[in-house]
């Protein structure tokens, strides 16, 4: 299994929004703002081959949204995941099944473009797309806090192609790859655990998006059940700790991946780590 980081933009968000209670006085020790509060934020997607598949992991918010979407995002830089898919060598239709962590619009708008006459059409043609079937009905049936996050254009064209699979349960999704689900954020998120041969890499999704969040507080105010997150918060890290995991930031503009130990303070990150270098 080889497994590759693909950013799909860079863009800014408004701290507040990111690290919801903490104070900034206390965050900004870890993420510097700019002048109006925002800081950088990436969509890393990983590309992982897999004997005869090719499964991208999420695939960043797209662009075929309006002006005004965009105007919200702030985003910067020249990433995309056109671009960079074309560096990694593959094509779109190389890619045999995308999987959605959750259809959040940052996450999945990616996948769906729209053609000349304005009509959608998938980008991975050939790909099957996978999400859980909790994350589609909430999804489809939106609450009002999550509604500005769930656009129908992104996902429901997927359904109609026939080139949809929802997933029940938690565990295999191939030998090698464990999915786990978390609620927190919102329902039925997919973390994916890659067993490689000497070492475990965890996808973080919007679990723990970037390292200035591993504190156990330090939560999101977007997470739709803080509690609930903060539980399944402290018991992965302490596992990750105790097994020696490796940890992939999907939204650390400045660090790919860590491990993690058990300190004084609880579970904080060790060393950092560039994933092109140490894993293939
Ligand atoms: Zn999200």
């Amino acid at each position: 299994m080889e497994i590759y980081p693909l950013i799909a933009e860079n863009w800014k968000m408004d701290g507040g929004v990111a690290f919801g209670v903490v104070p900034q006085t206390i965050w900004r020790k870890l993420v510097e703002p700019d002048d109006n509060n925002m800081v950088k934020i990436t969509s890393r997607c990983l590309l992982v081959k897999h004997h005869d598949r090719l499964i991208l992991f999420d695939t960043g918010m797209g662009n075929k949204q309006s002006k005004k979407y965009y105007g919200y995002r702030f985003l910067f830089g020249h990433d995309s995941l056109q671009s960079n898919f074309k560096k990694s060598g593959f094509s779109f239709d190389d890619v045999t099944d995308v999987v959605f962590t959750h259809l959040h619009d940052d996450h999945c708008g990616g996948a769906v473009n729209l053609n000349e006459k304005g009509e959608p059409e998938l980008l991975f043609k050939n790909a099957t797309h996978h999400c859980t079937s909790g994350q589609w009905e909430w999804a489809n049936h939106p609450n009002k806090r999550e509604i500005g996050s769930f656009f129908k254009i992104n996902f429901q064209p997927i359904e109609e192609a026939g080139k949809l699979n929802l997933i029940e349960s938690e565990g295999e999704f191939l030998p090698g790859i464990d999915f786990r689900f978390m609620n927190g954020h919102t329902q039925g998120m997919i973390v994916p655990l890659f067993r490689l041969d000497n070492k475990t890499v965890v996808f973080m999704a919007d679990f723990i998006p970037s390292a200035a969040h591993i504190p156990v507080p330090f939560l999101a105010s977007v997470d739709i059940q803080p509690l609930v997150a903060l539980q399944e918060k402290e018991q992965f890290l302490n596992e990750a700790a105790y097994k020696g995991y490796y940890l992939v930031f999907e939204h650390d503009y400045d660090t790919e991946c860590v491990n993690v130990v058990h300190t004084g303070k609880g579970v904080r990150a060790d060393k950092t780590f560039r994933l092109n270098e140490f894993l293939n």
